[in-house]
């Protein structure tokens, strides 16, 4: 069991749900990971943070995401944006010749050990600095 600086907040927070970070995981200024390493970090109250799933960490990791980039659910978070969403989708007929778009075999990128929040293609955490191998 590896040991980590902080308890693992990752645990109270539903998958794939925008929450404001703030909310979650109270603390400095953190990045937005579509922003990435060069942008400026913001406060928490402006910072959306979503679980994803990790095929190797049952945990699954966190993203943090400025409300430009947070994704589409962010915005309209009081209301019944997941299922609307599902429903639309489904409800959409098969359009006749729209190509299907290869599936981008996601490659699942490192985690900081401390944040739990997935590292950029850099190696360094964008909250907290850390090089992640
Ligand atoms: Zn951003
Ligand atoms: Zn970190």
């Amino acid at each position: 069991m590896r040991v980590t600086s902080g308890s693992d907040w990752r645990d109270s927070i539903p998958f794939e749900t925008p929450l404001l970070l703030a909310d979650i995981a109270p603390g400095g200024p953190a990045r937005c990971v579509a922003c990435g390493v060069a942008a400026d970090p913001l406060e928490r109250d402006r910072l959306w943070v979503v679980k994803h799933r990790h095929p190797n960490d049952h945990g699954g990791f966190v993203r943090f995401y400025c409300a430009d980039h947070a994704p589409a659910a962010a915005a309209t978070v009081a209301g019944p944006a997941p299922d609307a969403v599902r429903a639309k989708r489904a409800a959409t007929p098969r359009a006749p010749r729209a190509p299907r778009p290869t599936p981008v075999a996601e490659r699942p990128r490192p985690v900081c050990p401390d944040c739990f929040v997935e590292v950029p293609p850099t190696g360094r955490c964008g909250v907290c600095g850390t090089m992640v191998a």
